[in-house]
């Protein structure tokens, strides 16, 4: 089910994509690079989180590469001063949630999210006045706000098991992705879950066609679909009616996915998701083969990090991102209970 007042709405007036900026340094002047970002992570006790989106020299320097729910839990446990979100504007603020008292950079304040735009504060109160009775839960792909107004957070990795801890007969507002929401309900075995409308626009680029194409030239792969991505219902109905191999389809977070690939047989794996994880992929697993689906799917609010930014922001202990504290205590709430699950 779909609120009828927003079905139609593309929310691309709601975010501004920032230019994908040439980056042409030397293998010289990375490495000489690099060791600037270490030792000012002495200096200033800080730790880099990356997420798998990031450039592939900026994942080599931080301390943590991985997804949105192993990023929170790296954030709540470190006793570092400082936390380098190299990622987007939701993550460091998710980690500002976490770690109250201590410095959240983000080193490109552009660095924002397509999926986190699509639902305000005052949309998702005039959702939840329309289904008193409906537990709300949110991505985490969501601002500080939202997350203030829901009762669970959820990943891509744990919202299956989010939506199984809550009681069979409470409807489920689910926000803002209607593709994970999707993936979800099949999951979860779910028919009450009522999906808002947002979507990625990097994710929502991948298509069943796309899908088609890489099985065409690649018939023996193994298929790993991200959930936000568009052609997930498609892919869902056809693993169902055997024009997909149902047990060569798997929706994955990007952590599911280096999970699954560590512990199958195969040697082939068509990767549906952003561009970015594909180093850590070739990384972990140098003998296996990876054909994107998609290979235009890069997120250009993810590759505004570079770097110089992280050099700068490090030097200058700046773009802080802050949370005000009764926003923070909220959101931390819906947070922690799906730490609590994870
Ligand atoms: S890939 Fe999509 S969901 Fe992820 S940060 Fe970019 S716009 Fe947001």
């Amino acid at each position: 089910m779909i609120p009828a007042a927003v079905t139609n709405e593309t929310y691309e007036n709601r975010y501004t994509l920032p230019p994908i900026e040439e980056v042409n340094d030397t293998a010289e002047e990375i490495l000489a690079k690099q060791e600037r970002v270490r030792k000012l992570c002495r200096e200033r006790k800080a730790i880099i989180l990356a997420h798998h989106y990031q450039r592939p020299e900026v994942q080599e320097v931080a301390d943590y590469v991985a997804d949105s729910l192993r990023l929170s839990q790296s954030a709540a446990a470190t006793d570092a001063n400082t936390i380098v979100f190299c990622g987007v504007h939701f993550m460091a603020e998710t980690a500002a949630i976490l770690c109250p008292t201590k410095t959240v950079l983000l080193p490109d304040l552009r660095a924002g999210c397509s999926l986190a735009a699509a639902i305000t504060t005052e949309e998702l109160r005039a959702w939840k006045a329309r289904f008193p009775d409906a537990v709300v839960v949110a991505y985490i792909n969501t601002s500080a706000e939202v997350k203030a107004e829901s009762d669970y957070c959820c990943t891509s990795a744990n919202a299956a098991k989010v939506v199984r801890a809550i009681p069979a007969e409470r409807p489920i507002l689910f926000l803002p992705d209607k593709f994970l929401a999707q993936v979800v309900a099949r999951q979860a075995q779910r028919s009450n879950i009522i999906a808002y409308p947002g979507f990625c626009h990097v994710h929502r680029a991948i298509r069943p066609e796309d899908v088609d194409e890489v099985l065409n030239a690649h018939p023996d792969v193994e298929l790993l679909l991200h959930p936000e991505c568009g052609c997930v219902s498609s892919c869902m109905a056809k693993a169902l009616d055997g024009s997909l191999p149902f047990n060569r389809t798997f929706f994955l977070s990007t952590e599911g996915m280096l999970r699954h690939i560590g512990a199958s047989p195969a040697q082939e794996f068509a990767v549906g998701t952003e561009m970015g994880i594909l180093h850590r992929l070739k990384k972990e697993f140098p003998e296996r083969s990876f054909y994107p689906v998609n290979p235009s799917a890069v997120c250009a609010f993810m590759k505004t990090i570079t770097l110089d930014k992280v050099i700068r922001s490090l030097e200058t202990l700046s773009p802080q991102v802050t949370v005000p504290a009764e926003t923070a205590r909220k959101a931390r709430r819906a947070i922690e209970r799906m730490l609590e699950l994870a």
